[in-house]
């Protein structure tokens, strides 16, 4: 087989009118898109030849204008609870992480959308291997068509959560294309309250965001005040707390739906109950709910686990302030799979689990 021909578009790299323009060039109807599409969405063909009902003339000629990525796991290793995390190596020999994680009746799926990230949190694992690339649209789906092979008949994969490695609205328009076949119905099918992108703040392009997607919305927050903010999360020297509580204001938020506020409890940092208070006070008018969830400490990494007391008091402060909050279990600690922890280390090399 040769290689693949990267001069010709992954066919998973275009929106729905990508495909269709591609096949109207081909002399074909319109229709045929919606084929196409079914194949690479519904059915997860992962080569042309599976394209059954598209005839083989036609395959043929697709593929000598596009190509189509697949994306398969070099390695899969499974959490004592359950939680798999996949090492996938690209094209370019550069390398991404996502995690399946089982719950009773369903699966999440922790997505990357960048090799790394120049996002620079304090606590943050990706971090460390600074900003490599953006992930395109295909190595995005790629990730969530393998976990749904993956994922237990009994558990299907249904949930969607970017935030594995990178800062997905550093990589906003390849992401809104991948959310467009996650989302549609000529796609993945997944549903809009399921699918949740999770940011940093990146306040300049959350109206956008928010303009073209109904996908759910998080907000890695992590610290009350600016001087904080300002240390462990250096996107707040650019944007502050103000500007991103002014944004979130103005999100377009359908009336049932909140915005979810991740705080990562650091232990001795940013969990005591004046921090509490801070965040409760930030909230004001906000729509939205609080996920706690206790630091998983990562080799080299500066912070440790705050006290499981600390973390209940936390929480019982913002609730005695009619905040909801809610104690998220990480999962997959170790394989070093949990939040904050993935940096695609090459299939191999050890681990440390
Ligand atoms: S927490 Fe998210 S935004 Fe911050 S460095 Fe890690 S991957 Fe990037």
């Amino acid at each position: 087989m040769p290689g693949p021909n990267h001069n010709k578009p992954d066919l998973r790299d275009l929106t729905a009118e990508g495909v269709q323009d591609l096949l109207v060039g081909l002399g074909e109807k319109p229709f045929r898109a919606r084929q196409v599409l079914q194949w690479l969405y519904k059915h997860g063909a992962r080569d042309f030849g599976q394209m059954s009902s598209l005839g083989k003339d036609l395959r043929a000629r697709l593929a000598s204008v596009a190509r189509l990525q697949d994306l398969e796991p070099a390695q899969v290793q499974t959490a004592a609870d359950g939680t798999r995390k996949m090492l996938f190596n690209l094209a370019d020999g550069s390398a991404v992480e996502s995690v399946l994680i089982p719950e009773a009746e369903h699966s999440t799926l922790c997505v990357s959308s960048q090799v790394g990230c120049r996002r620079a949190c304090a606590f943050c694992a990706t971090a460390g291997l600074g900003f490599r690339r953006n992930l395109s649209p295909a190595e995005v789906l790629g990730q969530v068509l393998a976990a749904r092979r993956l994922a237990e008949a009994d558990k299907p994969l249904t949930n969607l959560v970017f935030m594995g490695m990178g800062e997905p609205l550093d990589n906003l328009d390849n992401l809104l294309i991948a959310l467009q076949h996650i989302l549609g119905d000529h796609g993945l099918q997944m549903s809009q309250r399921k699918v949740t992108v999770s940011t940093a703040g990146r306040v300049d392009r959350l109206a956008a965001l928010g303009r073209a997607t109904p996908a759910a919305l998080a907000v890695s927050f992590n610290a009350p005040n600016d001087a904080l903010r300002d240390e462990l999360m250096p996107i707040n020297r650019k944007w502050n707390l103000a500007a991103l509580k002014k944004t979130l204001m103005a999100y377009p938020l359908k009336p049932t739906r909140r915005i979810t506020l991740e705080y990562v409890l650091l232990g001795g940092v940013n969990d005591r109950a004046e921090h509490a208070a801070q965040l409760a006070a930030w909230t004001k008018g906000l729509k939205c709910k609080v996920n706690l969830i206790a630091f998983n400490p990562h080799p080299g990494a500066a912070f440790s686990a705050p006290e499981p007391a600390t973390v209940q008091a936390f929480q019982q402060e913002l609730i005695d302030r009619h905040i909801t909050a809610l104690l998220r279990q990480s999962r997959g600690a170790d394989i070093d799979a949990a939040c904050g922890q993935l940096a695609a280390k090459e299939a191999g090399e050890e681990t440390g689990s």
